[in-house]
């Protein structure tokens, strides 16, 4: 069952383009909680929002790994692989 992340090369940033979901915020919609993509920095809303943006962004995109942007929350999510990840 020791599944690894191949994906790990995808992580490239730490650091949120915006403030909240970048797709609800143009909508003037809400969202529960946040997920920051690692590759490009893309904050979008988890799948307990309405919208799903970043589960969304992954399928428009491929990018493979979110990291929780909740305050306290330090796991990330490979969705290629479905995976909990701790990064450093
Ligand atoms: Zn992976
Ligand atoms: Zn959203
Ligand atoms: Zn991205």
């Amino acid at each position: 069952m020791a599944k690894r992340c191949s994906h790990l090369k995808s992580v490239l940033t730490d650091q949120p383009r915006t403030r909240g979901c970048e797709e609800c915020l143009k909508m003037g919609d809400t969202w529960v909680h946040l997920r920051l993509c690692r590759a490009c920095g893309h904050v979008g809303c988890c799948d307990s929002s309405k919208n799903k943006h970043a589960t969304q962004h992954f399928q428009a995109t491929g990018h493979p790994i979110m990291s929780s942007l909740e305050r306290g929350e330090t796991w990330s999510w490979c969705y290629v692989d479905e995976l909990m990840l701790e990064l450093e």
